[in-house]
């Protein structure tokens, strides 16, 4: 049997990774706002814990994968924060998408407690989590992401190294979900425009994902925005809306012009307005367009 692990936040993403770690033989002691949650993995493999502080004590790694930047703050440094309690030398895998800046701030505290903090945000929806099918960014100290290594693959297929610095694997996470971002709009365009001309979506979707756009994010989104298929919720709206502010909040800090950023920011922002904000965020693209085209 492998180590015990700390495990926070067993949201759509959180839950199957928790659940391929225990399938590759660690044990976790697991926190999530609502403790049902943890109902729902092999009780024989968890503790329960009713904070952060006590999920990330007495281990060598725990992991967060929390909504956004306040939430993983707050499990850090709140009243019952991890850093109260992770032990020396051991190290907090961060995995949630958040913004450089807060990544910086948090490495730099887990180096005055003589802790260390690794950033490895991932790319893939849930049910790729759910096949180990992910995708993680990593930046930090080299030491610490050898040996988070095994940890990592028991949840992916592949790991992308992007450096010592803690912020830098939280640009390229922001950078890629704005390419997503913009691949959605520019789909939901596409094919809207096809069906006012009376072409049928999923005929284009089918066609220019078997061959000019052969690539995941153009299938399998493309597959989506064409069947307007929102049923099942991988991804919340105001989810990618937090990752559309990041983007633009990252946009002005570099002086780096995205007009595209803009442009699918409004769209999230829209979208959140127009209370659709627990529905998929290819929803938010799929259905603002075909809403203004009258559709
Ligand atoms: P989710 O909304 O399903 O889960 C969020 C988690 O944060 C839950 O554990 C929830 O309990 C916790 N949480 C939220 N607000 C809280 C609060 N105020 N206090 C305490 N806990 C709180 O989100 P998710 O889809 O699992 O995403 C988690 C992270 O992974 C996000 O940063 C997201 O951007 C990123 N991500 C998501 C996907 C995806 O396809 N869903 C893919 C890659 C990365």
């Amino acid at each position: 049997m492998k180590e015990k692990i700390g495990f926070i936040g067993l949201g759509n993403m959180g839950l199957p990774m928790a659940k391929n770690l225990i399938k590759a033989g660690y044990n976790l002691q697991v926190y999530n706002r609502r403790a049902v949650k943890a109902e729902e993995l092999d009780q024989t493999k968890i503790i329960v814990c009713q904070t952060p502080a006590e999920a990330a004590a007495n281990v060598q790694f725990v992991i967060s994968m929390l909504s956004e930047d306040a939430v993983l703050e707050e499990a850090v440094l709140g009243e019952n924060g991890l850093i109260k309690s992770i032990k020396k030398d051991a190290v907090h895998i961060s995995m949630s998408t958040v913004s450089p800046e807060t990544s910086i701030r948090l490495d730099e505290l887990h180096r005055q407690n003589s802790s260390h903090y690794l950033t490895a945000p991932v790319f893939g929806r849930p049910e790729a989590a759910a096949a180990q099918k992910l995708f993680v960014c990593v930046s930090g100290k080299t030491s610490v992401k050898e040996a988070s290594k095994p940890i990592l693959e028991a949840m992916s297929q592949g790991i992308f190294d992007f450096g010592e610095e803690a912020g830098k694997a939280n640009v390229v996470k922001i950078a890629g979900n704005f390419m997503i971002m913009a691949s959605m709009e520019m789909m939901a365009e596409a094919f809207t425009l096809g069906e006012k001309n009376g072409i049928d979506p999923q005929q284009m979707a089918d066609f220019f994902g078997s061959t000019l756009f052969n690539a995941p994010i153009y299938q399998n989104y493309g597959k989506l925005i064409a069947e307007k298929s929102y049923e099942q919720v991988g991804f919340k709206a105001k989810l990618g809306y937090k990752d559309a502010r990041l983007a633009m909040a990252l946009s002005q800090k570099s002086e780096m012009p995205m007009p595209l950023a803009a442009a699918v920011h409004n769209r999230l922002l829209t979208a959140v307005a127009k209370g659709w904000g627990d529905c998929d965020w290819a929803e938010g693209f799929g259905r603002g367009v075909t809403d203004d085209a009258g559709i």
